[in-house]
């Protein structure tokens, strides 16, 4: 049974654009934004047109790739930095704190710099020398510490809050804040403020299904939130879901919480618990899908061959999410999912004959598709 809800944004239509003889849309809005941050959002939605065209559905991929600092998280690093600020914790020339490995310390790190605040980074010390140069580069203080377990308070996450707490009593006149995307439901909150209405506006109100994986639980909490209220619950929405992540078995045995066993090839997803970001918004799924890393790595390989998009292995995993799902909705329907970052970060392993041969997936890439196994 579906609850009455009240559609808490109305519809907006589109600000006018043309599009030119080469499919480039060409925006009437006028004037500049304001920093690198007024540059993080209103990515395009891009058709996938293989996997639509095999499903007879309308398989939509949002383009988070092309924030300015490459990935997804540049919303959620800008809504918790805004959060900080606005809570008073944060004041200009103050220190943000994150526990992170990956995404959401690159976008902290540019909008850290562009604000003028200084960031440290904790993460575990298993990360590879590239992601930490990258942090230091763009003015972060990285401290890689052992990776031990959640529970366990050496773990990174606990370091940058106890660092946060000493800073602030240090120099409470510039204040210093831990951002802990992982709980903090400001990370949540960009999504319901703009990539839910994004996605809402640019299918025009026709989408039938969301679907994509979870780290912190932001993005799929928030485009869930948004999408469900804008349609009175009409948008299926599902959560895609790697190995060695508790959120399937979660979904489908109706809330129970299992120890976290195995792993996957794809980073920055998969969950051992139900984050704040969650809490809340998983009784609003439709459904879980959990897919293998064969399948989510022959999708890297199909989306370069066939639609040209380079794509990192968690939106890899969320086409494949978006295609099964697409099927389950039938022909006519319209599914999006999102495309979290690019495969920039990942080459070295993702187009390696020896990695996926370490890995187990040598043979998960189609003959036809060999010749991407460049490294
Ligand atoms: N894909 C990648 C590559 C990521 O870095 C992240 C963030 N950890 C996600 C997906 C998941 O996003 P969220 O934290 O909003 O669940």
């Amino acid at each position: 049974t579906q609850t009455a809800r009240k559609a808490t944004v109305n519809y907006a239509a589109p600000a006018a654009e043309k599009v030119n003889q080469y499919g480039i849309r060409v925006s009437q809005a006028q004037g500049y934004v304001d920093s690198f941050t007024g540059a993080i959002g209103n990515t395009p939605l891009i058709k996938l047109h293989t996997l639509s065209k095999q499903t007879g559905a309308t398989v939509l991929g949002k383009a988070e790739f092309q924030n300015p600092g490459g990935s997804v998280k540049d919303r959620a690093a800008l809504y918790v930095v805004r959060d900080a600020e606005e809570s008073g914790l944060l004041k200009p020339g103050g220190t943000v704190v994150e526990g992170t490995a990956g995404n959401t310390g690159i976008g902290l790190a540019h909008v850290c710099r562009s604000k003028g605040y200084r960031l440290v980074i904790y993460m575990p010390n298993t990360q590879s020398q590239g992601k930490i140069d990258l942090l230091r580069l763009l003015g972060a203080e990285v401290y890689p510490v052992p990776a031990v377990a959640f529970e366990n308070p050496e773990n990174y996450n606990w370091q940058a809050k106890r660092h946060a707490e000493r800073l602030q009593k240090e120099d409470p006149e510039h204040g210093a804040v831990w951002t802990n995307q992982f709980d903090n439901v400001a990370n949540r909150r960009a999504h319901i403020e703009t990539t839910g209405p994004e996605i809402w506006n640019q299918t025009g109100g026709k989408i039938d299904a969301f679907t994509c994986a979870t780290g912190t639980g932001g993005t799929l909490a928030g485009v869930t939130r948004y999408l469900k209220d804008v349609s009175n619950g009409k948008v299926k929405c599902f959560l895609a879901d790697p190995p060695g992540s508790v959120l399937h078995s979660y979904i489908q045995s109706g809330g129970k919480l299992n120890e976290r066993s195995g792993g996957s090839i794809t980073e920055g997803i998969g969950q051992g618990r139900v984050t704040d970001n969650l809490k809340n918004e998983v009784k609003e799924l439709d459904g879980s899908l959990n897919i293998a890393d064969e399948k989510s790595i022959e999708m890297v390989y199909r989306c370069l061959d066939e639609e040209g998009l380079y794509l990192g292995a968690s939106s890899a995993l969320n086409v494949v999410a978006a295609k099964e799902v697409a099927e389950k909705m039938g022909p006519g329907s319209t599914v999006v999912t999102i495309l979290c970052d690019g495969a920039y970060r990942y080459a070295d392993r993702l187009f390696s004959q020896k990695w996926l041969e370490t890995k187990g997936l040598r043979n998960a890439i189609p003959k036809h598709l060999e010749k991407y196994i460049i490294l």
